[in-house]
């Protein structure tokens, strides 16, 4: 806040009863000046703003919902609505088979080459070869493509890094993440994220995929690009926080659905993960939104593999278990230990993570040293897998059906080499490989090593600057461990035919997920959904999940929580924190509040909106003595209304001018990119206009009493998902005011 100007000369008084000289005298701009200052000292540096998904039911909203019920518009909407969610999934899903199909095109043209590579230059049957050439070729074939991808994130986009859920996650509990949904973004991401995998970084596309459907969903339900400066006037009616929300929930679902397949799962995530605030026709359409992503995948797919019945068995992503998933009731305590390990194994790779992104941040804060650490990354990878390739004698007999790359290096005829297949092929083929190769496919040393080294590079990897989700190498480290335990037992104990590694990994990979992700539903269904596990077998993955939640979350959050903690966007948990047990709203409040009378001076407004970055204001009426701060409340208006109305010059003395066009749409118009205060024209002194803020302003805030109790109103405040809660006294007085900031901070 701007340090207060001195008072000049008065100007007269008009039916606002005050003019510029009010806001000189009033003793909050001094005090706000102070407070603001102090206050920034125990905080830390926020740059977040929130949604405002309250509907501001002023009168304009109200004309305009009774012109939709005249004119019979409204089952319109609903239509429309409807219309919008299956162009959600159908754009989502299309954007997911561009990645996949390229990823896949080029991910081939890469092992192969390098697999020629290897068997140019290392003799086979078994002689001593050098894997110098094949090593470099290795690492340009890597090192170029996350290059690529770390320099367009950091130099065009920053936004983009990572998997992108925990920033979804952000806008759905109603924080404003800046240029989260933008098609830039999502040019970026989807680029970034072919790179990334390409590259043979530890990471998948299913996080960026989600993020590219909550983008779509902005796009499409706005019907007008900020970016491209188009405006295609569709859509009109959904441009406020409150639908996009609800379309950016359906875009996530789309995402999941089209990322792994599994559709139910989709919705489920979307429910588990993201969602703030959900109901029932919500509900629906973010299924009715993922099903379509994933049909429209199922055909796109099939056509491009030139399947005619259109049923592409790729769409279970993770392989569909060729035997049923059977298990015995003695088995249920095992998984529970399985769980256990993944909890602790989840728990320390959080913690583990969280301290390598904050010694990263503070080392490395220049943007060619996020490049750079990137490509330093890829090039360990590709060193530690070479390593274990050299130096592990592992040669299986040769099954071309399964094995995508088979490397012959140093083995017989009719052989191929097993720790290279592990590491010869994209993240999720090896997920793939990890379930459903047979027995003996591996020995235990390669599976050994490789859990090791996929955990920790893993965990190196997530939160470099490039676009990557965490939930295929999760899913693989688990697989890899969950594969090891059952290997190690069934080598001590080679009649305990329980004991398939296949269903070891699978619920190894559900165990460290849950370990890592701490979510337990959407994770079972999509485990499921993804291997066309019988539902008999949900019971053991759900018993892994959710032990390793309860053990992962007595140590820590899961890891979007944390990397939203890292980041400090103030999000709402979803209850009450205990420290606000005993605590009155007196004790969290604001005040003295900046308030705007119901009819006040456009100098004022313009004043006061240059002088304090606050972003909603009560407007109050019955002031005494210029004392608007204790005035009596008749509602709120955000700083974007009074904005538009400086700039539109709704000002009293000229409504015959603009009282017969101003709509609801007036302000929709300029959505959601609002003008700054800077670029309304300076209101002269001279220019006595008066601005009535009744039909404008929301009349109906939520107003809590300042003796109701925190957890009461911290209830409310989310449930309701709001921006401003007012806090009045007995006499409807203004007393103060809470935002999210508040409740976080206070
Ligand atoms: P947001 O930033 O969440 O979009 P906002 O900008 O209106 O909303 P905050 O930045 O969260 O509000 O507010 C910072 C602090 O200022 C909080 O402690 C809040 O209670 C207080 N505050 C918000 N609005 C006013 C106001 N009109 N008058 C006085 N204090 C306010």
């Amino acid at each position: 806040m701007k340090a207060p100007t001195t008072s000049q000369s008065s100007s007269s008084n008009n039916d606002t009863g005050d003019h510029s000289n009010d806001l000189d005298s009033d003793p909050i701009f001094h005090l706000r000046s102070r407070t603001a200052a102090a206050g920034t000292l125990q905080r830390p540096q926020i740059q977040y703003e929130s949604l405002d998904y309250d509907v501001c039911e002023n009168k304009l909203f109200h004309a305009e919902q009774r012109k939709r019920l005249r004119d019979r518009f409204s089952l319109r909407i609903h239509v429309i609505r409807w219309i919008i969610f299956i162009l959600i999934g159908i754009i989502t899903a299309l954007n997911a088979c561009f990645v996949n199909i390229v990823i896949d095109l080029l991910s081939e043209q890469k092992y192969k080459f390098l697999k020629a590579s290897v068997e140019q230059n290392v003799p086979v049957n078994g002689g001593d070869g050098d894997l110098a050439l094949p090593y470099l070729w290795w690492l340009l074939l890597s090192v170029v493509p996350v290059a690529v991808g770390a320099t367009m994130v950091t130099y065009i986009e920053p936004i983009t890094a990572g998997s992108g859920i925990p920033q979804v996650k952000c806008y759905l509990n109603g924080v404003k993440v800046p240029r989260i949904v933008r098609i830039k973004t999502m040019a970026v991401k989807t680029i970034g994220v072919i790179t990334t995998v390409v590259g043979g970084l530890a990471g998948g596309k299913e996080g960026p995929m989600i993020h590219a459907g909550a983008v779509v969903a902005a796009g499409i339900s706005q019907g007008k690009s900020t970016t491209f400066v188009k405006d295609f006037r569709i859509f009109k009616a959904f441009r406020d926080d409150h639908e996009k929300r609800d379309f950016v929930l359906g875009g996530g679902a789309a995402g999941v659905a089209a990322a792994f397949g599994a559709p139910i799962g989709g919705m489920l995530f979307s429910l588990e993960e993201a969602a703030s605030f959900w109901n029932q026709n919500l509900i629906w359409r973010t299924l009715i939104a993922s099903i379509i992503s994933s049909f429209t995948l199922n055909i796109v797919l099939s056509a491009y593999k030139g399947l005619e019945n259109f049923t592409f068995t790729g769409l279970f992503n993770l392989g569909k278990f060729k035997e049923p998933l059977t298990f015995a009731y003695f088995e249920l305590p095992i998984f529970m230990l399985f769980g256990v390990a993944g909890g602790l194994l989840g728990a320390t790779w959080n913690a583990l993570n969280t301290l390598i992104n904050k010694v990263r941040r503070r080392f490395v804060p220049w943007k060619l040293g996020k490049v750079a650490e990137a490509v330093v990354i890829s090039i360990i990878g590709v060193t530690l897998a070479t390593i274990m390739i050299y130096f592990i004698d592992d040669c299986r007999p040769l099954d071309k059906e399964r094995i995508s790359y088979p490397v012959q290096l140093f083995c017989e005829d009719n052989e191929y080499n097993a720790v290279a297949a592990l590491w010869f092929q994209t993240p999720e083929a090896t997920v793939r490989a990890l379930f459903h190769d047979e027995e003996g496919a591996h020995n235990i040393r390669t599976v050994g090593y490789f859990t090791l080294v996929y955990y920790f590079l893993a965990c190196a990897t997530f939160g470099l600057n490039v676009s990557l989700g965490v939930f295929i190498p999760t899913a693989l480290v688990g697989a890899a461990w969950g594969r090891l335990v059952a290997m190690q037992f069934l080598d001590w104990f080679p009649d305990a035919h329980f004991l398939n590694p296949g269903k070891y990994a699978l619920i190894g990979a559900a165990a460290h997920l849950g370990g890592v992700l701490r979510m337990t539903i959407s994770l079972s269904v999509i485990l499921m959904e993804t291997t066309g596990a019988e539902t008999s077998f949900f019971f053991p993955l759900i018993i892994a999940l959710i032990s390793a939640k309860w053990v992962g979350d007595y140590f820590n959050e899961g890891i979007y929580d944390m990397v939203i903690e890292e980041s400090h966007a103030p999000i709402l948990p979803w209850e009450p924190v205990p420290q606000y047990k005993g605590l009155t709203a007196l004790e969290i409040l604001s005040k003295p509040v900046v308030c705007i009378k119901l009819r006040d001076s456009a100098h004022y407004i313009y004043e006061v909106l240059l002088r304090c970055d606050h972003n909603g204001f009560p407007v109050v009426d019955d002031v005494k003595d210029n004392r608007r701060c204790e005035g009596r409340v008749c509602g709120i208006i955000l700083r974007s209304q009074l904005i538009v109305i400086l700039l539109k010059s709704l000002y009293v003395e000229n409504k015959r001018f603009w009282l017969p066009e101003t709509s609801i749409q007036t302000f929709r118009e300029v959505y959601p990119r609002y003008p700054s205060i800077k670029s309304v024209r300076p209101l002269d002194r001279k220019e006595n206009y008066t601005v009535d803020l009744s039909m404008f302003m929301n009349p109906s805030p939520v107003r809590v009493n300042n003796h109701d109790s925190v957890p009461k109103i911290f209830n409310i405040f989310r449930a309701l998902g709001l921006r401003h809660m007012l806090v009045i006294s007995n006499e409807n007085r203004i007393a103060g005011i809470i935002t999210r900031r508040d409740f976080i901070y206070k």
